[in-house]
């Protein structure tokens, strides 16, 4: 729970130090403490499903390329396959080196190439979220555990993989729900139906993000931010902590405290993970989308939430007084 320092004024700090030129008393001008704020972690029903690997995990349209070390995998088209006609296949691109593969892969179809593992999570068809892009897994066959490393199925939330990451960036989230939350809603029931459609309907092995918030500011714990979230965008959420807000804050107003709580959250990551306030946004400024809604975009927008973060710090660089 200490802020690293910028990464120019480690060496300074360090020869001031090793000279003896900061008295015990000098004013802390670096390592702050912010508790991590408390969550809620028993709200679960289920338990979180997938296995860590090295791997990675993007949503393509066509034209576009994942790269996962020197592998690269483009997708040159979406249509019917050829086998199944009433199915999508997508038409993958496969480059390592000079070496380049064609291959039409099925919706669902796995396979593995030149030491890696590729899945064809999911195609978007027309009409469904997510239409128009292929959700592709690729991971490092040696970091499989054998039912993955051996499955010709891409399977369903239990054979996806947990991703480490290192949080970079804090991004606030809505669920979107097409209802506002109301305080006599359940947020715990809101949390499993969430949990439970990502895993029917998307493959995730968890929810998507790694925070979440009721009206009362209580903070449920979600995903593990050891591991990188979800998305049905086509933004790359590696890095990205992912603070998520149950409710639509398009048609909402947030409250007083899920304001004062999404701050505290965001100090802690910002002094927890060195991320630099700049880095603090919104769903809307990495994909084409209006999440986390108008509401909260306008507390982006206008540094109210940087503010908000940078008083926190403040005060616990005072030792918490005012
Ligand atoms: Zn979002």
């Amino acid at each position: 729970m200490t802020l690293r320092f910028p990464l120019r004024s480690v060496p300074l700090l360090v020869g001031a130090l090793t000279a003896g030129l900061v008295p015990a008393c000098a004013p802390s001008v670096a390592r702050v403490s912010l508790a991590r704020p408390a969550t809620i972690t028993d709200w679960r029903s289920q338990p979180p499903l997938g296995y860590p690997a090295r791997a990675d995990r993007r949503n393509l349209p066509p034209g576009d390329t994942l790269r996962f070390g020197s592998l690269g995998i483009a997708v040159l088209a979406i249509g019917p396959d050829s086998a199944a006609p009433a199915q999508l296949a997508a038409r993958l691109q496969l480059l390592l080196g000079a070496e380049r593969e064609e291959r039409d892969a099925p919706e669902g179809a796995a396979f593995n190439w030149r030491g890696y593992h590729v899945a064809v999570v999911a195609i978007g068809s027309p009409g469904e979220l997510g239409a128009g892009l292929v959700s592709l897994e690729v991971a490092e066959l040696a970091s499989l555990p054998p039912e993955v490393a051996n499955s010709s199925v891409a399977g369903g939330a239990g054979l996806r993989l947990r991703i480490p990451h290192e949080i970079r960036y804090v991004t606030l989230h809505h669920t979107g729900d097409a209802q506002p939350l109301r305080p006599e809603d359940d947020p715990i029931a809101k949390l499993r139906a969430l949990q439970s459609w990502g895993a029917a309907d998307r493959n995730w092995w968890d929810l998507p993000y790694h925070l979440l918030l009721d009206l009362d500011g209580r903070i449920y714990a979600g995903r593990d931010w050891h591991y990188m979230g979800e998305t049905n965008t086509t933004y790359d959420p590696r890095g990205h902590l992912l603070i998520s807000v149950i409710g639509n804050y398009q048609r909402q107003e947030p409250t007083p405290a899920q304001l004062s709580a999404i701050a505290d959250i965001m100090a802690w990551a910002v002094a927890e993970f060195g991320v630099p306030l700049e880095r603090i946004g919104g769903h809307y400024n990495y994909a084409d989308t209006d999440c986390p809604g108008r509401y909260f975009i306008r507390y982006l927008e206008d540094g109210t939430f940087r503010r908000m973060v940078q008083e926190r710090l403040d005060r616990a660089r005072r030792g918490g007084r005012p």
